[in-house]
């Protein structure tokens, strides 16, 4: 089996890890990579965007089937100019992923599908929505319709915060043309969720769920990222809760698709906020894996990527409806030092060879000199990620590898997973 693995971050990693995982004596090219997926398999020097170069490598290398790691490739239509060269791809047409892509989109469709979310308007100009804002109870929430790397959403506590988001980018052009519409919507309370799952369009299997942290300091706070850290499996997330997500999120949302001839075919990702009575609501959907979702959930599915080369294939049939995971899965990001406005790039990293079994080191962005020296390369430089029995035990373990990998002025959370490790105490202590 040759497999093309599109993008270059830890997500992307992890997904070449899976495959390898899954079937030791496939072949891998990773396009453009990153100095981890380089150890298991062939980088590329092709950016994601550059489609026609992609179809052209995806021939010469007689690849059998392509997966799309990032949202920008997929918006950028790769899927479908993929799939039109005859190429067997896992990852959704254009159409299909402005369900993550436009997050008015997304709103219309819940909308129409009466799956249930944070009541919202857009706009596309900005006196209409200070008129909104000013009548708006707050807290209330801002965002860029279009793809801003997970940092175009701004929770403002009072109507004069949502004010000045909705002036910045609408007027400002903060986010670019992500920012040219935005969706003013109510804010919820409650627990956040990630509910991925697989789909050809038709059948769905759900991952387990997980949870991730985007803010950049501990205790959740500090400003938004594209993500800290994520683990599972999540206490709140019942098989009862799942089958719940899967009737009133999941299936509507590829069925709506389907019926617009627009059918999703890939990852569909909820990202969910469960209220303390129970209530659920939809925040955001993706259109693939998250990152660092995957560097927690792939290394916990052995098997999983039988299911994407199926579903590429166009010969998904999934047994069950969920995937349970073998073991608990900490992934803790490593960030540059100034992530996420200015990452300061270039210290020198030194990963120790004997980090204890049960402990997954991804790259993201980093760089390897030619004399072996690796490099930080990017904003999110590595995901480390711990197994364990418990979520408490895999903590730990991703706590003390990152520890021990070293660069100057290395930012990470210490308290991923804290809900899970702050209940798994508490059970203990009750006996
Ligand atoms: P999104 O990209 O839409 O998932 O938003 C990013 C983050 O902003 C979410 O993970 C939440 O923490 C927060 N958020 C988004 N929408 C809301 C909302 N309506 N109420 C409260 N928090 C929200």
């Amino acid at each position: 089996m040759r497999v093309l693995v599109v993008g270059a971050g830890g997500r992307e990693h992890a997904l070449c890890w899976a495959l390898k995982r899954d079937t030791p004596d496939a072949t891998l090219f990773a396009a453009p990579g990153n100095p981890g997926t380089a150890q298991l398999g062939t980088n590329l020097a092709i950016p994601a965007t550059a489609q026609d170069d992609l179809v052209r490598a995806v021939r010469e290398h007689k690849i059998d089937f392509t997966i799309v790691g990032p949202e920008a490739p997929i918006a950028a239509g790769l899927g479908d100019t993929l799939r039109r060269a005859g190429q067997p791809v896992f990852g959704p047409d254009a159409a299909a992923a402005r369900i993550e892509s436009s997050k008015a989109f997304a709103k219309e469709l819940m909308r129409r599908a009466k799956i249930p979310t944070a009541s919202s308007r857009t706009f596309t100009s900005l006196e209409p929505a200070l008129a909104f804002i000013t009548r708006h109870a707050e807290p209330l929430v801002v965002k860029a319709s279009g793809l801003a790397a997970g940092k175009g959403v701004v929770v403002c506590a009072r109507r004069t915060e949502a004010a000045r988001a909705a002036r910045a980018m609408l007027a400002d052009g903060a986010f670019g043309d992500a920012g040219r519409e935005i969706v003013v919507e109510d804010f919820l309370k409650g627990e956040e969720l990630s509910v991925l799952s697989l789909t050809d369009g038709e059948r769905l299997l759900l991952l387990p769920a997980a949870q991730d942290h985007k803010r950049l300091r501990e205790g959740d706070t500090g400003p938004n990222t594209g993500g800290m850290g994520a683990y599972c499996p999540v206490t709140i997330a019942t098989p009862g809760l799942l089958e719940r997500i899967r009737r009133e999120v999941l299936e509507p949302a590829i069925a709506a698709l389907a019926e617009q001839r627009t059918p999703f075919q890939g990852v569909l990702y909820a990202g969910l906020m469960l209220a303390s009575d129970g209530t659920l609501s939809v925040l955001e959907f993706n259109c693939r894996f998250g990152d660092p979702e995957a560097q927690a959930l792939l290394p916990v599915l052995p098997g999983m990527t039988r299911h994407l080369a199926d579903i590429a294939a166009g010969s998904f049939t999934p047994g069950e409806r969920t995937l349970a995971p073998t073991r608990a899965a900490v992934a803790t990001v490593l960030a540059a030092p100034g992530y996420p406005d200015k990452p300061e790039l270039g210290a020198t990293i030194i990963v120790p060879r004997d980090l204890e079994p049960g402990t997954l080191v991804f790259h993201a962005g980093t760089t390897r000199d030619a004399d072996g020296t690796l490099r930080v390369h990017g904003g999110r430089v590595l995901t480390v990620t711990g197994l364990g029995d418990t979520v408490s035990e895999a903590a730990k373990r991703s706590s003390d590898a990152c520890e021990l990998i070293t660069f100057p002025g290395k930012t990470y959370r210490r308290d991923i997973a804290w809900r899970a490790t702050r209940e798994e105490r508490a059970g203990a202590a009750r006996g």
